[in-house]
């Protein structure tokens, strides 16, 4: 069967490459996705500012709304001495948005999922398990894999091939440039927990003491329940032979401030784990007819772990290139390039920022000092929060000069 385009993988990414590229540039598009929607996907579920301008060009920001997600309005974060700090989100720039969205990966994703199926150029096959790729010489013209429903083999045929399968997906793998690289990836868990007390319309992100260079989260889902988990850098974990599970449990049994709050919660669901690759390391994502979208790319935020806004822009990124490929006729290398270094040149300088504010999150003095400062001083917070808000204010946070004035404030 012959497509002009295969997305393999229907999560964020490959739900809005498929949308854009079949409504707006009217490809005719397969999807393949290995579950049956709705699926769980082991996230945080905080879904960021980043999202909303893809979701409005989608055609469905009404339509998240209407799930009714819970709007997050600021962060608070805690210092591994106990000191607490609420920062509001801030933004001077009416192009980006002052708020967030908690919502369950079950709900969020099933509903772009749903929307990608309901355009007419669109074929879906949930419970198709892609397992490999089809070459002509060095050109990527196909995929393979199996119908889990009726146990077929079949193989499919398309000019591009968007590999949109996440972080321990197959397609990465059979071109060469998979792998997670302990240094650029963490491992998290998560787990849902009724009853949680004391609760704001913020995500909370606490640098707990046993816990660094990971840390803890806490993002409401409704005023009671929460998504809550913890997350680390793959090699430190490893090295320090952390049980990610475990610290988990410790810190809701036993840190003196979350403990409290977790008196009467109780968890709600399993407890998941999975890997998330992050951008300090983007992987070579575009070749001779294909591209990699989301985390499939290794696009995750190296300080926050956000990964759904840039899974969701690179796949807006990809169609507009994929498309241009199609008016060349040209899907070589040579056209499919212009995404990667597109992508390069828009997210390098975010994502080297993160990075370094992930370096810097790991000192444990620091951040006492930085979040005592701000608890104490209006000033300090303001400036925090604007900062927090915008990437050219954010790279203040990786000059020494934010830290030398600090001294002053
Ligand atoms: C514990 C945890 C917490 C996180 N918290 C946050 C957060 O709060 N906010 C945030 O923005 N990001 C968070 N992330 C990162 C975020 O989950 C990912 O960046 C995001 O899911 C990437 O979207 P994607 O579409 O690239 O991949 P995915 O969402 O992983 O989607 C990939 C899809 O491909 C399908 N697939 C895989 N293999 C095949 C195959 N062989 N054939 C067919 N289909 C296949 C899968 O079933 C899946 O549906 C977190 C990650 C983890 C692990």
């Amino acid at each position: 069967m012959n497509f002009d385009v295969i997305v393999i993988g229907g999560g964020p990414g490959g739900s809005t490459t498929a949308s854009l590229l079949a409504g707006t540039y009217d490809k005719k598009v397969l999807l393949l996705e290995k579950e049956q929607f709705p699926r769980d996907k082991p996230c945080g579920d905080a879904i960021s500012g980043k999202s909303m301008s893809v979701l409005a060009e989608l055609g469905i920001k009404t339509n998240v709304e209407n799930i009714n997600p819970l709007k997050t309005h600021g962060v608070i974060l805690s210092s591994p001495n106990g000191t607490v700090l609420d920062i509001p989100f801030k933004s001077k720039d009416p192009n980006r948005h002052s708020y967030g969205y908690v919502c369950k990966r079950f709900i969020y994703d099933n509903l772009l999922f749903q929307h990608a199926r309901s355009i007419k150029n669109i074929t879906t096959i949930e419970k198709f398990q892609a397992s490999s790729l089809i070459f002509d010489g060095m050109q990527v013209v196909g995929v393979k894999g199996k119908d889990l429903s009726s146990n077929k083999e079949q193989e499919f045929y398309a000019k591009v091939i968007v590999g949109a399968d996440g972080a321990n997906g197959f397609v990465a793998n059979k071109l060469g440039v998979g792998g997670l690289n302990e240094q650029h990836s963490v491992v998290a868990v998560r787990a849902y927990y009724d009853g949680v007390k004391d609760m704001k319309p913020a995500i909370e992100i606490h640098f707990v003491d046993s816990l660094i260079p990971g840390y803890f989260w806490i993002f409401p889902i409704s005023e009671t329940e929460a998504n809550v988990g913890v997350g680390m850098i793959t090699a430190d974990m490893k090295k320090r032979r952390v049980n990610l599970q475990k610290a988990m449990f410790d810190i809701i049994a036993n840190n003196a401030l979350i403990a409290p709050r977790f008196k009467n919660a109780k968890m709600s669901s399993e407890i998941k784990g999975w890997n998330l690759p992050l951008g300090s390391k983007i992987r070579k994502c575009a070749g001779n007819g294909y591209v990699l979208v989301g985390d499939s790319a290794s696009l995750i935020d190296p300080f926050s772990g956000e990964g759904i806004g840039n899974a969701m822009y690179s796949a807006r990124l990809a169609a507009r290139i994929i498309n241009k490929a199609f008016e060349a006729g040209d899907f070589s290398e040579s056209v499919l390039s212009e995404y990667e270094r597109t992508l390069r040149a828009e997210l390098s300088y975010e994502l080297d920022i993160s990075y370094k504010l992930q370096k810097l999150g790991q000192n444990k003095l620091l951040l006492n000092w930085v979040v005592g400062k701000a608890a104490r001083s209006d000033h300090v917070r303001e400036t925090l929060s604007g900062m927090l808000a915008n990437t050219t204010a954010k790279k203040g946070l990786v000059n020494p000069l934010f830290y030398l004035k600090l001294l002053f404030a």
